[in-house]
């Protein structure tokens, strides 16, 4: 009898960079375009072509190295990995063997978006190892660690059409990628999947990739598989290691069915575990199912060489140390400072900080805020809105920060209502003026003297006898309707604080 089992999830995660150029040749470095147009002798292998290393591809690769917590190697060299597939030209990939750039780093999860099952009291499948303060959620993560960090080219892009044709695109060829590696610490798919997404999210700050799913920025290979405890004893199910799965979802799936069938294989026809091999799998995204691509028995020998064109180098402390200090700030960190400097919510913050853009943008209004949290309402419920409806980010704007905290100190300092603020943002959105310059042009000022707000009051009241004797027969919800013929007689200029305070006060004589 099968007592319990737990997942066992390591990851290696292939991520693009975006240096201007391919990371051994001067071609330049995007996406897309016409098949084979940014092809060069040194991309395509052709005999007697030199590679030679782009700084921008080490620099990148420090920081990336950094903000996932690594040591960085100060001696480095590249190595050749043989094998045979169309889209590789050359037939071996040039990439780090035994000496990756970076080593024994770490990501931590925060616990707050783990699923239900990692809590503690939850399923036991889990694995349990925290860093932090056990006692305060905030401060509790899930740390994967990071095995290696080395830097590998990318290979061509392989077109199937018409099921019948197949074409080997090479722009691709001689991409600089990172290859991340992680230890087998993650035990739930729903981990898997936010180890990709947090590290998608660390690298897009820090600026080294687009992170672009859709593009194959980035593609993980899962290695999966179970512990299983019976009759008090311990099994391990063979290792599959998933290939190319390039979206979260892809990730979560592929896992769980994975783990599933692993299961169900164990129970019903038992394979011994062997350290040495693992079944090699791609994910049929329209079936669900995982499909074996090589079993274990068919072992590949890459036959790594040093690679004899590139000169093993060192790196000096300063370059390190330079390219260590371009990390900055990480979006966890940020989240926990904003928290708890202006004491706004989870999920505000989460919004707020989705990507370092609009971080920085948040962080430049809130400098000149009276009211933050105002601040962080406008930006949103309004501003958020209006972006997404145009599909565009802040870069795309033509107000500043300033625009926003000037508005969100108008109505912090009650100089026009809430209303009027709706206006005003609209206003400025039109035509990028600042909100203290429409506010004078519409002579928007709020309305608080009492004497003025009191006649509004008493007009209301004494043309809407009906309503005035609902309220009398208990129907208060007409209180609402009353403030909103008072604001009209206003203009929506009158101070709803008082105007409230005088109603009520006049309700109670009528
Ligand atoms: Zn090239
Ligand atoms: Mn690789």
């Amino acid at each position: 009898m099968v007592e319990k089992y737990r997942i066992v999830i390591g990851c290696e995660i292939h991520c693009q960079l975006t240096t201007k150029t391919k990371a051994f040749c001067a071609c330049e470095n995007k996406y897309g375009g016409m098949p084979d147009t940014r092809v060069c002798p040194v991309c395509l292998g052709l005999p007697g072509a030199m590679p030679r290393v782009s700084k921008g591809y080490v620099e990148m690769g420090v920081v990336a190295g950094t903000a996932l917590n690594c040591g960085i190697s100060r001696f480095t060299k590249f190595d050749r990995k043989h094998y045979f597939y169309p889209d590789l030209a050359k037939g071996y990939q040039i990439t780090q063997y035994d000496i990756p750039l970076c080593k024994d780093g770490f990501v931590d999860l925060p616990y707050i978006k783990l699923p239900q099952t990692s809590q503690p009291g939850g399923e036991n499948y889990y694995d349990k190892t925290f860093a932090g303060d056990n006692n305060n959620i905030d401060n509790m993560y899930k740390r994967v660690r990071v095995e290696r960090i080395h830097l590998e080219e990318d290979v061509g892009k392989s077109l199937h059409l018409e099921g019948k044709y197949s074409y080997i695109d090479y722009n691709r060829c001689g991409t600089p990628l990172i290859e991340i590696v992680t230890k087998p610490d993650m035990n739930s798919p729903e981990e898997a999947a936010l180890f990709m997404e947090t590290v998608q999210e660390i690298l897009r700050y820090v600026g080294v990739t687009n992170g672009n799913l859709e593009e194959g920025n980035m593609r993980c290979d899962a290695n999966i598989n179970l512990t299983v405890w019976e009759d008090g004893k311990e099994y391990h199910t063979p290792i599959s290691e998933i290939k190319n799965l390039n979206s979260f979802r892809a990730i979560k799936d592929a896992c769980a069915y994975e783990a599933k069938r692993q299961l169900d294989e164990f129970i019903n026809d038992r394979q011994p575990f062997d350290p040495g091999f693992k079944n090699t799998m791609g994910w049929d995204e329209v079936n669900g199912k995982t499909v074996v691509q090589r079993t274990k028995n068919s072992f590949v020998d890459y036959r790594f060489v040093v690679e004899p064109d590139i000169k093993p180098f060192s790196l000096s402390e300063e370059f390190i140390s330079e390219n260590a200090a371009k990390v900055g700030e990480l979006p966890e960190q940020k989240r926990q400072r904003l928290k708890k400097e202006f004491g706004l919510s989870d999920f505000d913050v989460e919004t707020l900080t989705s990507s370092k853009a609009l971080a920085t943008w948040f962080e430049e209004a809130a400098k000149d805020s009276k009211d933050v949290k105002k601040t962080a309402n406008i930006i949103l419920a309004e501003l958020l809105a209006v972006l997404n409806e145009k599909e565009q980010t802040v870069t795309d704007l033509e107000i500043t920060p300033k625009h926003i905290a000037e508005l969100s100190n108008a109505m912090a300092e009650n100089k026009i209502t809430s209303k009027q603020g709706k206006d005003v943002f609209a206003e400025m959105m039109e035509t990028a003026k600042l909100p203290s310059k429409i506010i004078e042009e519409k002579g928007m000022v709020v309305v608080s003297d009492t004497g003025a707000i009191e006649n509004f009051v008493k007009e209301v009241i004494a043309e809407n006898p009906k309503a005035i004797a609902d309220y009398k027969n208990g129907k208060t919800n007409v209180v609402g309707w009353l403030m909103g013929q008072v604001m009209k007689k206003s203009g929506g200029k009158a101070s709803p604080k008082t105007a409230t305070e005088l109603l009520k006060a006049e309700l109670e004589k009528a």
